[in-house]
């Protein structure tokens, strides 16, 4: 009756999601008085997850699995969900476990609550907080079926590490044939991407033409982040559109957002209301970004950007 939660990796390499829904999973299942079974497929580092509340890891381990594929991935998590007994599973609410998560409900016959932000605030009966309207307003939602299935919202609950050991267990899920097959992926880039990023570097028309993103690329580049941009960038041909965050972009939970020349539209803004601290330069000081920013620098970015660069540079070289 262990809390069961769907570690996702990367290329070996657990991701930083898969973290923290072990860390929330570990919450739910202090509440519950149970243990945490992890989910990891084809992946062997389980100390990591050990390192956040996972008491059991369970890995599988087949190349039929080497590409994601909701149905399938569902299909075995479920059969881990059953295996274990489990009452309730977490996943992350990464684009893949947004596929899968309505499949796995179904499949459990479990009633879902996604974009949960904390842990519950009662689990008799199973109530958690959630986000809604593009995280402007929250609702509080509780699960009455025998078996729940909640998806965390990145970024919301954080990592908590602890001193634990996960043990690790083979699992062999018989993997359905799912009538389709991902034959090659073309990653858009091989720099971290933004849905994982912990840091993003974004801008927008105010840097004037493609030309000018070598000091956007370069302040990503110092500080580790992924880059973004505005609808309009995208749109124009500046950027790829892998880049376009927002409404009807991709949504940004980063720990730091920096707002270079976009005005904050409501658009714009409600790709990013997750992240938790924004900064904004625009030369308008009445720009709505404003607003929602944490810190702002009113100046030209020509001249505000390399002078960030530099002080960074200089500051990563004193460490
Ligand atoms: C249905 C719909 C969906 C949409 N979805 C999205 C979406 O998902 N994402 C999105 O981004 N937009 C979206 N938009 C578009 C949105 O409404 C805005 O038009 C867009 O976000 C504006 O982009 P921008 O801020 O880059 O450009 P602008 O609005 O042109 O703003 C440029 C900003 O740069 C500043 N600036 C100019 N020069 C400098 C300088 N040298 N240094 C510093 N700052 C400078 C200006 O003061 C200004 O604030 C959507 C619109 C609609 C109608």
């Amino acid at each position: 009756m262990s809390v069961l939660v769907y570690t996702e990796s990367e290329q070996g390499k657990f991701k930083k999601t898969a973290l923290e829904v072990a860390s929330y999973a570990k919450a739910v299942a202090n509440q519950l008085g149970t243990t945490v079974t992890a989910v990891a497929i084809n992946t062997n580092d389980t100390s990591v997850l050990g390192n956040h509340g996972v008491d059991k890891v369970l890995n599988v381990s087949n190349s039929q699995l080497d590409t994601f594929n909701a149905k399938t991935y569902a299909d075995v998590l479920k059969q881990a969900a059953e295996k274990e007994s489990a009452k309730v599973v977490i996943v992350s609410s990464s684009a893949d476990s947004k596929y899968l998560a309505p499949l796995l409900a179904v499949g459990l016959n479990a009633g879902f609550a996604s974009n949960v932000v904390e842990a519950p605030s009662s689990t008799s009966p199973f109530t958690v907080k959630r986000t809604a309207f593009t995280n402007k307003a929250f609702s509080i939602t509780t699960i009455n079926t025998d078996v729940k299935l909640v998806a965390v919202s990145n970024n919301s609950f954080g990592l908590i590490e602890s001193n634990g050991n996960a043990s690790a267990e083979g699992f062999s899920p018989s993997v359905p044939e799912s009538g389709v097959n991902v034959q090659s992926v073309d990653k858009a880039t091989d720099k971290v991407t933004i849905a994982d990023a912990e840091i993003v570097v974004s801008a927008g028309r105010g840097l004037k033409g493609p030309e000018n993103w070598g000091m956007i690329e370069e302040l990503a580049d110092v500080l580790g982040a992924a880059t973004a941009c505005s609808k309009p960038v995208s749109d124009l041909g500046w950027r790829p559109h892998s880049e376009h965050v927002g409404q009807t972009g991709k949504p940004v939970a980063a720990n730091l957002y920096i707002a270079i020349g976009i005005s904050g539209a409501i658009q714009h803004l409600a790709g990013i209301n997750a992240s938790k601290v924004k900064v904004v330069i625009n030369t308008d000081a009445e720009a709505p970004f404003f607003k929602a920013a944490d810190y702002g620098v009113v100046g030209d970015a020509f001249e505000v950007v390399p002078q960030l660069i530099e002080k960074l540079k200089a500051f990563k070289a004193q460490q």
